[in-house]
């Protein structure tokens, strides 16, 4: 009875928020008071998150929403403007009502209901399949044979729905090679959002125009920067093929963004001016700059950003990320962005990931496992030994610009590891934590001063929330934090 009263009440808010979404879609071409309804959405934001919108917050944000200038409104409604309208509408309703608002309360209920991490997403590997050999991937580390079934996926997603998760992101391998499975279950999970790191190679009219249809998928192309700095770690022609996938995407109004790993050999390509407008341009909206990290036997280790390059990578991502730079993108950086979101996110803190054999390992860097999709729950893995030790262990250091146990503070991720009794995922390389860690010892050792130096000028966010176990919070040091 519960249950069936628990789906009346979430048709019916779905229902209210579909009316709310159609009528700003309607009226986004013509209606000057369109932000009126961004509001509306921020109100219901409201009734989610209760206290964490404080109301200085929603009076800030109906400030910037009533200021035709305001460089985020304007980026907004860009985003609206030129993406396919049933395509706005499934991000929004999937993307911003059921996993921002809804998935959010449902999760933090589990956690607590659980004493386990529940995840915001989950990554998994539809197939380990790639019809390219990039330097250094540590993808190709698990051989190019395995394949999660329809059934599988279907599995991961039905469960993970029930703990709240409706967002579900899928790297490989090339996902797209399975593109039929993946666009039934996107048909199958109407109420979920989906998005692909994809290498852009099988991208065509006939999938951008049925991703247009559906509305709940978006893409990440991966990049790197010149035709030059792209091509020399990635092969002859894959620059060419981002640029074609980009323009389909556009012009079926598929919203997206980029995937971009930066090493100490493309630093400079990937952050110049000139690469900012291309994007611009070719209409990518936002992005994801991961750090290269030397999992697996053919990582290239001296491909680790300089201390110098990665304090310089913070710097610049901030610069465009702010009202000044004028820039229609907006980059995220995986490594040095943590303290947005209280450090380490794996371990199904907000993430996890499965591989194409099934196997549950906490990052998609981190290729050790206790646990597997063909034999245990969603939810059983995120009580399995390695899971837990990270449930543990979290944050792994205070300073956020030194979040991962593995990068930063390499002794961790053995002890881990050890403790957990977890076995190593890389089929065919196998490669034990001692030697992926002890590739990241001199780095860790480097980058900590320069991370400490950076971290103590700066000012920090108190977060409203952050899903450590509540003796953590008490227990740990706590660098200095402000009100701010
Ligand atoms: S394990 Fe490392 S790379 Fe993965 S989320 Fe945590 S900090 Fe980031």
């Amino acid at each position: 009875m519960a249950s069936t009263l628990g789906y009346v009440k979430h048709a019916a808010e779905r229902k209210a928020v579909e009316v709310l979404v159609d009528g700003m879609l309607k009226n986004v071409k013509n209606c000057s008071d369109k932000r009126q309804f961004y509001l509306k959405i921020v109100s219901m934001a409201q009734k989610f998150y209760g206290k964490a919108f404080t109301p200085d917050k929603v009076e800030a944000v109906r400030k910037a929403a009533e200021d035709p200038e305001n460089r985020w409104f304007k980026f907004i409604d860009e985003i609206i403007e030129e993406t396919d309208p049933r395509f706005a509408k499934m991000t929004l309703l999937n993307l911003g009502y059921e996993a921002f608002l809804r998935g959010t309360k449902m999760i933090r209920e589990n956690r607590v209901k659980y004493k386990c991490n529940i995840p915001w997403l989950i990554l998994f590997d539809p197939t380990s399949a790639c019809n390219m050999h990039c330097e250094g991937c540590w993808s190709g580390t698990y051989g190019h044979k395995n394949n999660l079934s329809f059934e599988d996926m279907d599995k991961i997603v039905t469960e993970g729905k029930e703990l709240g998760v409706y967002l579900y992101l899928m790297t490989g391998g090339e996902p797209m090679v399975r593109k039929k499975d993946i666009l039934k279950l996107m048909e199958k999970h109407r109420d979920c959002y989906f998005a692909a790191f994809s290498n852009s190679t099988l991208i065509d009219d006939a999938l951008a125009a049925e991703v247009a249809r559906l509305g709940n998928m978006t893409f990440f192309l991966s990049i790197e920067g010149t035709p030059d700095t792209n091509d020399a770690r990635r092969g002859d022609g894959h620059y060419a093929a981002v640029m074609k996938a980009m323009d389909i995407l556009k012009k079926h109004g598929v919203l997206f963004g980029t995937s971009i790993c930066y090493t100490s050999a493309n630093i400079e390509a990937v952050t110049s001016d000139d690469f900012f407008r291309l994007l611009e341009e070719k209409g990518a909206k936002f992005g994801f700059y991961f750090h290269y990290m030397p999992t697996g036997r053919n990582a290239v280790p001296s491909l680790l950003p300089t201390p110098e390059q990665r304090a310089y990578m913070l710097e610049r991502i901030r610069y465009v990320r702010s009202a000044e730079s004028g820039i229609s993108f907006y980059p995220m950086d995986f490594q040095n962005d943590g303290e947005f979101v209280g450090g380490c996110i794996a371990g199904g803190r907000n993430y996890f990931h499965i591989n194409s054999s099934g196997d549950a390992e906490p990052c998609v860097f981190i290729h050790y496992s206790n646990t597997n999709i063909h034999e245990n729950s969603v939810l059983e893995m995120l009580q399995s030994p390695l899971f837990m030790a990270y449930h543990e262990g979290q944050p792994f250091n205070r300073n956020h610009l030194r979040p991962c146990p593995m990068l930063e503070n390499p002794q961790l991720l053995r002890e881990m590891v050890e403790k957990s009794g977890a076995h190593q995922t890389n089929e065919e390389a196998p490669e034990s934590a001692e030697e992926l860690c002890e590739k990241c010892d001199d780095y860790a050792k480097e980058w900590a001063p320069v991370a400490e130096r950076i971290w103590n000028s700066q000012i920090h966010r108190m977060p409203t929330y952050e899903n450590y176990t509540p003796e953590k919070v008490l227990h740990t040091d706590r660098p200095v934090f402000e009100n701010v």
